[in-house]
């Protein structure tokens, strides 16, 4: 399963469209919450998935009857179904303790809108185009494989529109790695690196993300006395206040798209190129709290990076094992073993006093993930063939598989 995420390429008629859906999904759904929050639960006892199907009953055969919202009978009918839906979604997660009490959407985030077919998928043919159930066909920036899928998001950020669905395809079937031993990676942000790998590869931050987030903070402390309006006090948003903040917006989905990228592109390389990759285990939460380090770690997006590299592996064919978070990666020495008592964060060369070897800080600690011994893998995704003794056996990748390799390149690219 893919899922696609393209841009539509819109004209002002579209664009009304599409804001119409979104404040037609909010109004829905800031309508079912709002009777549901008003209702005396302790008269009217059951769940909340059959109290939104009752209100949706209301909606259907009073509110849109009622001539004060003969423009809900103008939309699509999709959007309302799915956005009770959505509420009832969020409830669920609500009462399994997965997130928050619903809250109502906000005017100020545009947020998205579902439509699907009933009458089965839809097929999207190989352009430039997308058909949407009920609303019609639509451009897009990117051209669409040829597919078929049923349910189709658009959302709205920063004045762009996007849509979104899920795609059927099939897992690439594993490829030949070029290295097969286990390779450690150190990520570091430190000097305009991102990551140091076992086998001495560096990969580097991106400039143009660099500049963009540069940028993006020197606009913001020049317009740090900017308010966006003030209800209580009385402030209106000044139209200089509102541009502002719609630039704001767009340079910060500029510095996002750009990191995603980078994060897209790095982890198809590295989950093509090694078998098995060992990553550190990271005590985000942890160094989140230290205010020095937690502008670098969320920098990093290591989370997402460790999301979108599992599962490249897994649809690869490769290995993804986390070392446990207390293996001193950066104070063994990658030699002879000997750990050291106290590392500085200054401290940017390893220098062992048993054995005289000095290495890059960042170099040790990969070569020390790679070694780490498996009793420290607190996690593992993707399989390994291992004998007996807990020895990794190579894997036989036939011919198969190696045939199999031109078909992949061409489907990594949805990743
Ligand atoms: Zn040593």
């Amino acid at each position: 399963m893919y899922a696609i995420k393209v841009e539509l390429k819109l004209n002002n008629r579209e664009k009304t469209l599409m804001n119409k859906h979104l404040g037609f999904s909010r109004f829905c759904y800031n309508y079912a919450l709002s009777i549901y929050n008003q209702l005396n639960h302790k008269e009217y006892p059951g769940g909340s998935s059959k109290k939104i199907d009752l209100i949706r009953k209301i909606f259907n055969n009073l509110t849109k009857k009622n001539p004060d919202f003969d423009w809900a009978n103008q939309m699509s009918s999709r959007v309302y179904q799915n956005a009770f839906r959505n509420l009832k979604t969020a409830f669920t997660k609500f009462w399994k303790g997965e997130a928050k009490r619903p809250i109502y959407k906000k005017k100020k985030h545009p947020g998205s809108f579902t439509v699907d077919s009933s009458n089965g998928v839809i097929l999207q043919l190989n352009r430039k185009q997308v058909k949407l159930p009920t609303l019609g066909t639509f451009r897009t920036f990117e051209a669409i494989p040829k597919c078929v899928a049923q349910t189709y998001t658009v959302s709205k950020k920063a004045n762009r529109y996007y849509v979104a669905f899920h795609l059927n395809a099939e897992l690439v079937p594993p490829i030949q790695h070029e290295v097969l031993e286990p390779v450690g990676l150190d990520i570091n942000l430190t000097l305009g690196k991102y990551c140091v790998l076992s086998d001495g590869t560096q990969i580097t931050y991106p400039k143009p993300l660099k500049t963009a987030i540069t940028k993006l903070r020197k606009f913001q402390y020049h317009n740090r006395n900017k308010q966006f309006g003030n209800r209580k006090k009385g402030i209106k948003t000044s139209a200089n206040a509102l541009r502002y903040f719609q630039k704001l917006a767009r340079m910060h989905q500029q510095v996002a798209a750009r990191r995603l990228d980078f994060l897209q592109k790095l982890t198809t390389d590295l989950a093509c190129k090694y078998k098995h990759i060992k990553l550190e285990t990271l005590n985000i939460k942890g160094m989140l709290a230290n205010h020095k380090l937690a502008f670098h770690i969320a920098d990093a997006s290591f989370y997402k990076f460790k999301t979108l590299l599992e599962h490249k592996a897994k649809t690869h064919g490769g290995i993804v094992e986390s070392v446990d978070m207390w293996y001193p990666s950066s104070k063994l020495c990658s030699k002879c073993l000997n750990k050291k008592d106290k590392l500085g964060l200054t401290e940017r060369t390893y220098d062992c006093n048993a054995c005289s070897l000095s290495i890059c800080r960042d170099l040790n600690s990969a070569i020390n993930l790679a070694q780490a011994p498996l009793e420290q893998t607190k996690t593992r995704v993707g399989s390994i063939r291992r004998n007996a003794c807990g020895q990794v056996v190579a894997d036989n990748l036939g011919l198969k598989q190696e045939v199999n390799t031109k078909v992949n390149t061409k489907m990594i690219n949805f990743g």
